[in-house]
């Protein structure tokens, strides 16, 4: 089995044997059930729930009293769809959603209830996408992506890449956070000699997911000439903090990576404690402007659904 198969095989699944580890009694489960993987679980301080890493993988008792505004398709993703895995919301891009799996299971994932299918040929989405001319750019997010075999993805991204009118093909993905090892030396390979241009957009929330593994890993992807662009979700307990946003996004910066989007919460049903006030989220953007220099400041952004582009949140 290859490396990142056999970590993520050993991902906690089962709350039993995440609170033996982190010395803690877990008894709650969840429809959307418990996926962390040791890297991560690692970082985690132990014996105490107070944690930045735990907070966003625990199921919580909290769930399963959501108010009726959070919603299980909050950014109606349904309605946007040309195929079962194929969606178009704005000019010019498409998004492929070619896996339901995830190298981790985030609580907030305004994804986790998507109404996916088992596919492995795509044919539907290639046809539709080959058949539209206005496309210049298809986004491969999920799921995560980097869930399918070096195998899958080759067919894949090789078909998109004979699509004449395709300029970019971007990948958005939480995978290296968890299990840095899928950026294996067989996966560069199958950038290297593509003629779209690649971009990574990296999920990241919190400076305590990363460490010296990722960044080299990244490394490599950058070396590439491909781009990696980061986003993070504002997140109460998490990372609705000054010190510990700056800290994030320094971070990113002086690694070579760029901080693009920070996302006011999807309003998805049972992620309602995530939630943090748009008004705390504009002052700390207007603290942090003051402070770091502009490559350095993601756009604070919401989705509005039926809006033509993301929502830039600014003060009023
Ligand atoms: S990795 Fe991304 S798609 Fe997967 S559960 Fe987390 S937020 Fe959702």
């Amino acid at each position: 089995m290859l490396q990142w198969r056999q970590v993520q095989k050993d991902n906690f699944t089962k709350m039993e044997d995440l609170g033996t580890f982190l010395g803690l009694d877990l008894s709650y489960s969840s429809s959307f059930p418990l996926n962390l993987p040791q890297r991560l679980a690692s970082k985690i301080t132990k014996g105490t729930l107070e944690d930045p890493i735990l907070k966003q993988f625990l199921p919580a008792e909290v769930e399963e009293s959501p108010p009726l505004s959070f919603l299980k398709d909050p950014v109606c993703d349904t309605s946007f769809q040309k195929t079962p895995h194929l969606l178009q919301k704005y000019q010019g891009r498409a998004l492929l959603m070619p896996t339901s799996a995830c190298a981790m299971h985030c609580r907030y994932c305004f994804r986790q209830n998507y109404p996916y299918h088992a596919n492995t040929d795509f044919l539907k989405e290639l046809e539709v996408i080959r058949k539209d001319p206005t496309l210049y750019e298809v986004i491969l997010s999920g799921g995560d992506p980097l869930s399918l075999s070096d195998e899958a993805l080759k067919r894949l991204i090789k078909a998109l890449d004979h699509i004449p009118h395709l300029n970019l093909l971007r990948f958005h993905t939480r995978f290296p956070i968890g299990i840095p090892e899928r950026i294996t030396d067989t996966l560069l390979e199958l950038f290297e000699y593509l003629r779209l241009q690649v971009i990574f957009v990296l999920h990241v929330n919190h400076p305590k997911e990363l460490d010296e593994d990722i960044f080299s890993a990244l490394k490599k992807v950058r070396c590439l000439g491909i781009p990696v662009l980061c986003q993070s979700v504002l997140l109460a307990g998490v990372n609705d903090d000054h010190e510990v946003l700056k800290e994030l996004f320094l971070t990113l910066a002086h690694q070579g990576m760029i901080p693009y989007y920070l996302h006011q919460l999807d309003r998805i049903k049972k992620g309602h404690y995530f939630e943090v006030p748009l008004e705390k989220g504009v002052k700390l953007m207007d603290k942090l402007r003051g402070e770091l220099p502009g490559y350095a400041l993601p756009k604070y952004v919401q989705e509005i659904p039926f809006e033509s582009s993301k929502v830039e949140v600014i003060a009023s």
